[in-house]
């Protein structure tokens, strides 16, 4: 049976990894269930309807192993386990309890993920795509489809922008959200797919060339504006 899309329980206590697998894994497309404490997920996977399960191993109420053990003749999805790094007594027990994969922390979200489609294509589930429509603010226009930028000047005339994938993607996300503060930690970790660091410029370097791109002022812009200590906004009025 095919799946409209990746019905995903992540099983992770870890608040910080939780929200950022959690985010980046609905941002790919699947419909992710996030619980923290490992009987509660028995019993959601008891009522509710998976296909696929990631665990973490170290959980409070139950771990992950046992989760595995006591789901595995039930539950006929893919398991994949969240494993300690270099622990190898934990990677052979994930596969002893009938496990099909394991990922060792600290999780990179986009090995995680190749990993879980390769899992789920076998098992015929299909991850749509996360929804994706075009959308235009004054005067600019993004298609995630073609993957094209497009700009209107007043006179009416459109140019299309030549701008990088990364600074389609840093764009897209921010014109998603206009008028919405976005993180910097949070625009690195949807870009990235890792946990922001604190010291990486790089989405700093990639707002002043679309800034450039965009014909926004650099030292007074009104359409990607800096929120000092914090982040960026796409602002609605130009
Ligand atoms: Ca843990």
């Amino acid at each position: 049976m095919i799946a409209e899309s990746g019905r995903l329980l992540l099983v992770e206590d870890d608040l910080a990894l939780g929200k950022m697998v959690d985010d980046f894994l609905t941002g790919h497309g699947f419909r992710v269930r996030w619980e923290s404490n490992g009987l509660r997920a028995l019993g959601l996977i008891d009522s509710e309807n998976f296909d696929v399960l990631i665990l973490d191993i170290g959980l409070p109420g139950m771990d992950g192993i046992q989760i595995c053990r006591t789901v595995r003749d039930s539950f006929s999805g893919p398991i994949i386990m969240l494993t300690a790094r270099g622990d190898e007594i934990d990677e052979v027990v994930c596969l002893e309890v009938g496990a099909d994969d394991y990922i060792a922390k600290p999780v990179r979200p986009r090995a995680l993920l190749a990993r879980l489609k390769v899992h789920l294509r076998r098992g015929g589930v299909e991850v749509a795509p996360a929804e994706s429509s075009r959308l235009e603010i004054d005067g600019l226009m993004i298609d995630p489809n073609s993957r094209t930028v497009r700009q209107r000047a007043d006179s009416g005339v459109e140019k299309i922008l030549n701008v990088t994938t990364a600074e389609f993607d840093l764009l897209m996300f921010l014109m998603q959200r206009a008028g919405e503060v976005v993180g910097r930690n949070e625009i690195y970790e949807h870009i990235q797919g890792i946990a922001y660091d604190g010291i990486d410029r790089s989405i700093d370097l990639r707002v002043s060339r679309l800034r450039k791109k965009l014909g926004d002022d650099p030292n007074n812009p009104k359409c990607i504006k800096s929120v000092r200590g914090v982040g960026y906004i796409f602002a609605v009025e130009l």
